[in-house]
């Protein structure tokens, strides 16, 4: 026995050398063990290395731009050699620091490699050693799946001592440590091909900020293929090839190198831990909410344990545990404020709960968002892309996330970090002075866009996801409507004293939707929509296929939310009365897809089928046909009224034709606030025969309002044949009288529809003129369930069926060679298990508690201005 200690580390990474630091500090004797170099995975192949290569990307990039800011040079090129020498200067000198740190703070270096003896007992190489307790921080390695051609491969180890840039890099697996090398290599001239299995790349970032990235990295050439799946990578006359199946079809591309990087395990090899009574569960070490694993004495931190896999998490559990062992703390490590950051071109950081989570999880939230474009610093840094992202309770305004793409986002997320860690609220955040001009004065712009209070940009809406009352107007969703400047006023004197402590957490309300929820943006496809719908983003081809089939998916899921709406009516699931749009999913689809998400809708007070193509969970439509508390509105509309002012969807109202003046209040509250969005107003041929209609027509030309008409011409108006309900059959027509832009589609032909609803609204969006788009389509069911639906001749019926929108865009897909019929059996499947899920989810959901039938009614005011209300009689 050569030596004793209180505590033994095995693993000199970030994780077992600050652990051992502060062993050393509480006054333990402390010595860490290393078979490498101290530093790990970390120092020595990972967050260093790379992000000194980064550095060297980054500074090729802005030199490349030089001209720009003035700065000109002769020729501008990368020695490679000369990047790799200065990253290694750096690893070097990190190294030598750590060992400094070490010696300075009394640890005992030991090297070799450790296996555990039994209790308190540790050999290294052949020498044993004693310690009270003992750490294991022994990392993760680099993941290895079966691949044919799998060893001619390069992993991330192997990449960071190319001898040169390749010309074409194909990059397998989209997680944080793929796309780091693909935005190094891109921005060093490399032909990038990302390959990821699931729908996105980066699934752990909020689909906006992806969006950001990918269109950079396209920028630069690169290419990136989700649902890919690698099959086979090939030499062929001395150039690797990399073959892959997407969406039911094959591929293959060329690449010099191709980069494995699928992620990491936990790394335990040799440390015989299950004969020391060490519980491994699929390789990692299992620990309890201490840090303790299954023997006496024995503590694990780091990447071994899963979970979060970075460097700063392996150094907050190794302080941790230690903690816990040496003054006996008690102490659970808490994650919700675990930052995650990606170097990638824009950097992206985010920390706490992502917006789709906190809505999958049914929280009540605001959201607010601040362009780079809008910040001084990054304008003068000539960096501009991307933008801030805060994620709030909407009670209490606590900061539950924050989302960065942009300039310096891995530092930006510093000061977010620390608010969500401390439940701090956005008004915490902006009553924090913030230096100018700097980058995270753009946090303090999101924090104050939450609140509709932003100064550097026009204040959108006040994003909260609690449901909105029936009948509300976009003017109130916007912008504070003069009770709420009141409210304001009230609040903002002396903010200061009013500052309170930070506000702890809430639990989710019962009922809420559970994580599983699916949205109507996810699947296997994805609704990421091109950047401008044009003849070109539309063509059936493969860079398009992604949004062609997330557009397919959803008139399946429509189609499939219909007909079990109809199955649920008749079992007396649904109250009153239940419409369907069976058939019309290409217009629906079309005409809403064609949208911005900032535009409004104002649309027939029933339409399901409208609400999940703009976004609404179908959970909640659902639930709200169902007339349950987890519905759009609450369980008050019942089997009428979807509404969602966060989606700026507004379906709740009267009866036909009723939300046409709307729309011209909404395009009055557009025009007057100066803003570039568009109400778009969907109705049936029924409603074109009232007056309304005509005077909603007639007041949207004169003010010059930027209103879209869009009829959704079924051709039969509740039972009665369009030619005969109205002297005009045409009903684009009608508009014409009021000098207006008026044109009729192809309803049934989904890329059509949008096509020209997009040319329709950008026209409107670009001179404030009112227009009228007529959308031919045919219903195949009746108006309601309950219509006996005979007056539409068998042979109408027998035609419009040929004409399926659905039948005939899979048509349109399967020819261009963009998917096949396994691949709808299969979206089939998806969609049926969806769609059960959701009347399950609804049949589940709490009833609305008849107390509060009266919350929500007329804005919200009732509940909250009591100075407004009347003494009841
Ligand atoms: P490690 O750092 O893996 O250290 C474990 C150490 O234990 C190693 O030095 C190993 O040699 C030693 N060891 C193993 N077994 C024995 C034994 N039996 N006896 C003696 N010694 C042993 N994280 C971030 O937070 N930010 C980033 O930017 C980042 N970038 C990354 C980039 C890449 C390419 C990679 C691969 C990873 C990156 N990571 C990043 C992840 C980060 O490196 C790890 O999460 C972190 O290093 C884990 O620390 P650890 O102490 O648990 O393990």
């Amino acid at each position: 026995m050569t030596d004793s200690f209180d505590v033994l580390v095995i693993g000199g990474g970030p994780g077992g050398y600050v652990a051992a630091l502060r062993a050393a500090q509480l006054g333990a004797k402390a010595a860490v063990v290393e078979r490498d170099r101290v530093g790990g995975t970390c120092l020595v192949r990972g967050c260093i290395p790379t992000k000194a290569l980064l550095q060297s990307a980054e500074l090729y990039t802005l030199a490349k731009a030089g001209a720009t800011f003035g700065v000109v040079s002769e020729k501008l090129d990368i020695d490679w050699a000369a990047a790799l020498g200065r990253k290694s200067e750096v690893v070097d000198k990190l190294v030598k620091g750590v060992e400094g740190l070490l010696k300075a703070g009394g640890v005992t270096l030991v090297r070799g490699t450790a296996c555990l003896e039994g209790k308190g007992v540790v050999d290294v190489s052949g020498e044993r050693i004693q310690a009270k307790d003992i750490v294991i921080a022994t990392g993760s390695a680099v993941a290895r799946i079966p691949l044919k051609g799998a060893e001619l491969t390069i992993d991330s180890d192997q990449i960071l001592e190319l001898k040169e840039i390749p010309g074409r890099l194909a990059v397998i697996g989209g997680g944080v440590v793929g796309m780091e090398f693909a935005a190094m290599f891109a921005a060093l001239g490399t032909k990038v091909t990302v390959f990821e299995m699931l729908p996105q790349v980066l699934p752990m970032v909020d689909a906006d900020l992806v969006t950001v990235y990918a269109k950079h990295l396209a920028g630069l050439g690169g290419e990136i293929h989700t649902d890919a799946k690698v099959e086979e990578v090939s030499k062929q006359k001395g150039r690797l090839q990399v073959r892959f199946s997407s969406g039911g079809e094959g591929g293959s591309i060329d690449a010099d190198q191709v980069l494995l990087a699928v992620g990491r395990v936990p790394y335990t090899q040799g440390l015989e831990a299950e004969k020391a009574g060490v519980k491994l569960e699929r390789g990692r070490v299992v620990v309890d909410e201490h840090l303790h694993t299954t023997a006496d004495g024995i503590w694990a931190i780091g990447d071994v344990i899963g979970g979060i896999m970075l460097a700063h998490v392996a150094s907050y559990e190794g302080v941790c545990a230690i903690e816990n062992i040496v003054v006996g703390a008690n102490r659970t490590p808490d994650y919700h404020a675990a930052p995650n950051c990606i170097y990638t071109d824009p950097e992206i950081a985010h920390v706490g709960l992502g917006e789709k989570e906190a809505r999958e999880k049914g929280l009540d939230i605001k959201v607010g968002r601040f362009p780079f474009t809008a910040s001084a610093r990054a304008l003068t840094l000539g960096q501009p892309e991307g933008f801030v992202k805060v994620v709030a309770e909407a009670s209490t305004g606590r900061l539950l996330g924050a989302h960065i793409i942009g300039p310096r986002a891995t530092d930006l997320i510093a000061e977010a970090t620390l608010a969500v860690q401390n439940g701090l609220t956005l008004d915490q955040i902006d009553l924090t002075i913030h230096a100018h001009p700097t980058l995270p004065e753009s946090l303090m712009e999101a924090a104050l866009a939450a609140q509709g209070q932003a100064i550097h940009i026009t204040n959108r809406r006040i994003a909260t996801s609690t449901p909105p009352p029936a009948g509300a107007v976009p003017a109130a969703a916007t912008s504070p409507a003069s009770g709420e400047v009141k409210g304001q006023t009230a609040k903002a004197q002396n903010r200061e004293q009013q500052m309170t402590g930070p506000v702890k957490s809430t639990p989710p309300p019962a009922g809420a939707v559970p994580a599983a929820a699916t949205s109507p943006r996810g699947g296997k496809a994805s609704l990421a929509p091109p950047v401008a719908i044009t003849p070109k983003a539309l063509e059936l081809t493969k860079q398009n296929r992604d949004f062609l089939l997330g557009l397919h998916r959803q008139m399946q899921l429509i189609r499939r939310f219909e007909e079990r709406a109809q199955e649920q009516y008749t079992k007396a699931k649904i109250g009153g009365y239940c419409h369907l749009n069976i058939g019309e999913e290409a217009t629906v689809v079309g005409g809403i897809h064609a949208l911005k998400l900032n535009d409004y809708i104002f649309t027939s007070y029933r339409e399901h089928g409208h609400a999940i193509a703009r976004g609404i969970d179908p959970k909640a439509v659902m639930a709200e046909l169902f007339g349950k508390e987890t519905g759009t509105s609450h369980g008050r509309g019942g089997s009428m009224h979807m509404f969602d002012s966060n989606l700026r969807f507004m379906g709740g109202y009267g009866i036909v034709g009723g939300h046409l003046p709307l729309a011209v209040g909404g395009g009055w509250a557009v025009r007057y606030r100066k803003e570039k969005d568009v109400v778009f107003c969907m109705f049936g041929d029924g409603a074109t025969n009232i007056g309304a209609f005509h005077e909603s027509l007639n007041f949207s030309k004169v003010f010059k309002l930027p209103v879209v008409w869009f009829c959704v011409n079924n051709r039969y108006g509740m039972g009665t044949p369009v030619e005969a309900a109205s002297a005009v059959a045409d009903i684009y027509k009608k508009a014409c009288a009021y000098d207006m832009e008026s044109i009729q589609v192809d309803g049934m032909n989904l890329r059509e529809v949008m096509l020209k609803t997009s040319e329709i609204v950008e026209k409107t969006r670009a001179d404030s003129e009112p227009r009228f788009i007529e959308a031919l389509c045919y219903r195949f069911k009746g108006h309601s369930v309950v219509d006996p639906d005979k007056y539409r001749p068998a042979e109408d019926k027998e035609k419009f069926r040929k004409a399926d929108p659905i039948v005939a865009f899979e048509h349109e897909l399967e020819t261009s060679g963009l998917a096949d019929e396994e691949y709808f059996k299969k979206v089939r499947q998806e969609v049926d298990a969806e769609v059960q899920d959701i009347v399950r989810y609804a049949d589940e959901s709490a009833d609305p508690n008849p107390d509060d039938l009266y919350k929500f009614a007329y804005a919200g005011e009732w509940e909250n201005r009591p100075e407004l209300r009347g003494d009841p009689l």
